[in-house]
């Protein structure tokens, strides 16, 4: 059994895990001790000193985040003395800081700003000029530097050697002209860089995409899990929708790593993490009847409309003929749904869910998964990539040119952008194309019916991941107008079906 120790901070008595230190204890139990240089996944320095503490006993401050406790310790971190260290380190940090806070982007999750009005709240003794250095630096596609924020607490740099190990970042100078800065010809642009803004406890180093857009405490935010690949790293999705005027209209506007020791850590790639900055571009908000018929249709017509087509073409062709393109991209309970309509119900034997080569990507040692989308694995368990084979993309197209295929349905996915020039060709001798989807594609622009599905933000879901674990995520976002859940639309197709008497 792990061997624990007892002792207690201001006040409270606290178990520490054995190889525990006073601070990472404290952050277990919830008990706030300032502090710049730890981080839980980038070890301990202990060089900002912010984390000072009084030890019964001990004649000289000590730093929390590197002090094992022992049996009986009696630590105080809000003592008057503990407080005199703690703020003489704040001041010094501050010494030639600039104080932009009206103007800097970090303002309202600044460890600066908040341990000030924690903690300082002193008068300034300083008397001089303030050491002035480089302003808005773009470091990297991601990144942008102010080297006068930077209180050298070396997150930046200590990430950059332990966890993305791509050494663009150093210290350069001494004293007072020591600054952070990317490697001479090299760019700040390793896969995980956005993490960097993350862990800058002060202004230093900011998000290029989301400086400037809105200011945070105007921020709502929602637990959720990254769709960018099967990995499945859980985020917080930051919306902006009380200030419609803000941001540039996205209502999604930024995605942040939630700590999940089991999955990602404190960690997200930028694939995930900028992915979806166009979350709301080429949307579908309308049911609509497509071609010389047009028109804008409540769900309950369109369906019956779909299942009408669908009599129609079958009455002198197979059923079979009709086939489904769809993606890893579905929930748990979208697959439930797609199963029981096309498979239980029509008995269709025609599916393609192979990836989009765009679907397939880079993978490495650290979160990023080969495939793209995040639910490959939720859809095996409902038969799809098992007893249910996948066509491919050639073999479907030549099934549309030989007759056998005279119907798709198509589900988040763009044949169009695969098959090229050629694909239109193929589209347009189709008797039925319907498509749905949260956005419009090439293909939608072609289908005789296109009903509009919700984003994963806009619905309560479950993934599961390439290791088996289901994964939930919650609604932050309602849906653009007629908009509904994959499964939705699927249960409402199958009621058309039966109302129809065609299942
Ligand atoms: S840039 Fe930020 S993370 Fe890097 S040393 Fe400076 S304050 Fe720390
Ligand atoms: S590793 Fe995959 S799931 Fe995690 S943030 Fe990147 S794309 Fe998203």
């Amino acid at each position: 059994m792990a061997k624990t120790i007892r002792f207690t901070l201001d006040g409270r008595t606290v178990e520490a895990r054995e190889g525990e230190t006073v601070l990472e204890a404290a952050q277990r139990c919830g008990l706030r001790i300032p502090h710049y240089c730890w981080h839980q996944a980038l070890g301990n320095p202990g060089n900002c000193r912010m984390c000072n503490v009084e030890v019964e006993g001990a004649a000289k401050p000590m730093v929390s985040c590197r002090l094992q406790p022992k049996e009986g310790m009696v630590v105080r971190s809000a003592a008057p003395a503990a407080r005199r260290w703690q703020r003489a380190a704040l001041e010094f940090h501050l010494v030639d800081h600039p104080l932009d806070c009206p103007v800097c982007d970090q303002s309202g999750e600044c460890g600066l700003q908040d341990y000030y009005m924690d903690i300082g709240r002193y008068p300034s003794s300083l008397r001089d000029d303030k050491w002035h250095m480089g302003k808005r630096m773009p470091i990297g596609p991601h990144i942008m530097l102010d080297q006068e924020r930077c209180i050298m607490c070396t997150r930046c740099t200590r990430f950059v050697s332990t966890v993305s190990q791509s050494h663009e970042l150093g210290i350069f100078g001494r004293g007072h002209s020591q600054v952070v800065d990317v490697v001479p010809g090299r760019s700040l642009d390793n896969p995980y860089s956005g993490c960097l803004a993350d862990i800058c406890p002060v202004g230093a180093l900011t998000d290029r995409d989301f400086r400037f857009q809105v200011r945070v405490w105007y921020l709502d935010e929602a637990e959720s899990v990254c769709p960018g690949c099967s990995r499945l790293c859980s985020i917080w999705a930051h919306t902006s929708t009380r200030r419609p005027w803000h941001n540039q209209g996205r209502r999604l506007a930024r995605l942040k790593p939630r700590l999940d020791p089991e999955v990602n850590g404190p960690w997200i790639c930028d694939e995930g993490r900028y992915g979806f900055a166009g979350f709301d571009s080429d949307r579908l908000g309308r049911v609509l009847r497509l071609g010389r018929d047009a028109a804008e249709l409540p769900w309950d017509a369109a369906c019956d409309e779909i299942a009408v087509a669908w009599h129609r073409v079958v009455r002198h062709k197979k059923p079979e003929g009709l086939a489904v393109v769809a993606s890893g991209a579905l929930s748990n309970q979208d697959w439930a749904g797609f199963r029981s309509l096309f498979v239980d119900g029509l008995r269709l034997s025609r599916f393609l869910f192979a990836p989009e080569p765009d679907q397939v990507g880079a993978e490495d040692g650290l979160l990023r998964r080969r495939d793209k989308v995040p639910n490959l694995a939720g859809g095996r368990a409902f038969g799809f990539g098992a007893e249910i084979q996948s066509l491919t993309w050639q073999t479907l197209a030549e099934q549309i040119e030989q007759g056998e295929v005279w119907g798709l349905y198509v589900v988040d996915r763009d044949p169009l952008k695969v098959w090229g020039e050629k694909g239109r060709a193929l589209l347009e001798r189709l008797d039925l194309l319907v498509y749905q989807g949260p956005r419009k594609g090439l293909t939608g622009e072609l289908a005789r019916f296109r009903l509009p599905a919700t984003a994963w933000l806009e619905e309560d879901g479950e993934f599961t991941d390439f290791q088996g674990r289901v994964r939930g995520y919650r609604r932050a976002l309602e849906p653009l107008g007629q908009a509904r859940p994959d499964w939705e639309i699927f249960a409402a197709i199958e009621a058309a079906f039966h109302g129809g008497g065609g299942l």
